[in-house]
């Protein structure tokens, strides 16, 4: 299989198929609709197919769950006898999931907070979350969205996909639009191919991409015929979401294989889960099988604060150490980048090992991945004002509020102060001669050069 993805295109085959439904024709078992019509969601179906352990039965029937649905193709990758199966663990509930923990919230990344017309999520600068459907080919028990994935009654009207797409044309600073949902790869093809048409039409959109579970799913959607229509909209970027090698499938191998040789740069996004990849050596394994179909890990997420979820969590510190066991113990285009999209709604924020060990005026020490010290000598003619002249032709796209700590660098702002600094810090009292006047100038940089210097008198002759 690997060796054919170097010269010719994989062909499909059927490779994945659990026992229950080996009198199945292939072309019925490679056609989508019917992997998609034949979705396992019931104790009884999923009994057909694994052995069910009490702790799931009774999630199963258990009312108010968050949707069960699984493909045919991805339910024949769970082990039938292992309930830690990784695969199992991700799609099938337990009783666990019915635990509430204390950090628990239902819309942990504020996404709500920042939607300007339903189903779009405005929280960076240049780029926006258009959220296209809610409905998925399955769904993972830790899902961020599952307050409103899943629930076929909260799906996006017409109206709404006009109302995102008019939000985009009118904010000039967006170029990057993600698509996400649910997954919009389950989108009727017509309306998703309607979708990408329009956004191209817009000028300011640089580029457009897809996050998706479908071709770990589902990957038979992934016709040629689909590669070939994303194909018309480059520049398109297309992030999967593999957690686990066991996911990396000659069936998925070979939907990668047609996207890439249609010319979409292929990311993965994991998300770090307890029993499921919570390992160096899995995490390895799983990148290295990415990289050898031509998948970038983009992003290894800590898993949020869903409800549900408490018992897929993981330490930070276990994602450290994964990280420390990936960054130069193997090629660079292995290594995701580790984030917690920060709870409240700050977004994702990279975390790491630490490789700086101290810093001086001329010096920066560091350590590598052997623990190597070494140090690193800093020029002693930097110029960085050399280049403005360039920058200035290039056009800002900046909003203003969000150049964080690269406006203090830049000195645009001398500090960002937490809400309410201010009054704290105005201790009452009354005005009196040392604080009165121009209390706000005295704590600004005098600018020396920008202000009027007094002018020295002559010296004269006695
Ligand atoms: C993850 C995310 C993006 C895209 O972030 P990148 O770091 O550019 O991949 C955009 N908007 C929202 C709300 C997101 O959560």
């Amino acid at each position: 299989m690997t060796k054919a993805q170097t010269a010719e295109p994989i062909t499909e085959t059927v490779y994945t198929r659990a026992p229950y439904w080996n009198d199945i024709p292939d072309e019925k078992w490679m056609d989508w609709r019917w992997q998609m019509s034949n979705r396992l969601n019931t104790a009884d179906e999923l009994a057909k197919v694994i052995n069910l352990t009490d702790s799931e039965r009774k999630a199963l029937t258990s009312k108010g769950l968050f949707r069960v649905d699984i493909t045919p193709y991805f339910a024949s990758l769970m082990d039938p006898d292992d309930p830690n199966c990784p695969v199992r663990r991700q799609i099938i509930p337990t009783e666990k999931e019915m635990v509430p923990f204390e950090s628990m919230m239902e819309d942990s990344l504020a996404e709500d907070k920042h939607s300007p017309v339903p189903g779009l999520v405005h929280r960076y600068p240049d780029r926006v979350l258009m959220l296209v459907t809610t409905q998925c080919a399955s769904y993972c028990r830790y899902c961020t969205r599952s307050r409103i994935v899943g629930d076929p009654t909260q799906t996006f009207s017409r109206q709404e996909f006009d109302a995102q797409i008019e939000y985009i044309e009118n904010t000039p600073q967006i170029r990057d639009v993600l698509l996400s949902g649910g997954d919009p790869m389950v989108l009727a093809p017509k309306l998703l191919e309607m979708i990408l048409s329009r956004l191209r039409a817009i000028p300011h959109v640089e580029i457009i991409r897809i996050g998706s579970r479908v071709p770990v799913f589902l990957p038979m959607r992934v016709t040629q015929e689909f590669a070939d229509m994303v194909g018309k909209y480059h520049p398109f970027w297309l992030n999967i979401h593999v957690n686990h090698p066991k996911e990396i499938t000659p069936e998925l191998a070979a939907a990668a294989d047609r996207l890439t040789r249609a010319g979409v740069p292929l990311g993965n996004q994991s998300v770090l889960l307890a029993g499921v990849n919570d390992s160096v050596t899995i995490q390895r394994k799983l990148v290295h099988e990415l990289v050898k179909i031509r998948v970038r890990p983009y992003y290894l997420y800590q898993c949020d604060l869903v409800e549900g979820a408490g018992h897929l969590r993981t330490s930070v510190s276990k994602g450290i150490e994964i990280m420390e066991g990936l960054r130069g113990h193997t090629s660079g285009y292995a290594v995701p980048q580790y984030v917690i999209d920060a709870p409240g709604g700050g977004g994702k924020i990279p975390v790491a090992p630490n490789y700086v060990l101290s810093q001086g005026p001329d010096k920066i020490i560091l350590r590598n991945f052997e623990g190597f010290i070494t140090t690193y000598t800093e020029p002693e003619d930097y110029d960085p004002h050399a280049i403005k002249a360039q920058e200035s032709l290039i056009a800002p796209r900046s909003e203003p509020g969000q150049e964080g700590l690269t406006g203090l660098l830049s000195g645009k702002k001398m500090f960002i102060e937490p809400e309410g600094f201010g009054d704290v810090h105005a201790r009452g009292g009354a005005e009196h001669r040392l604080r009165s006047g121009e209390l706000k100038q005295k704590w600004q940089p005098l600018g020396v050069g920008s202000i009027e210097q007094p002018q020295l008198e002559e010296p004269k002759e006695e």
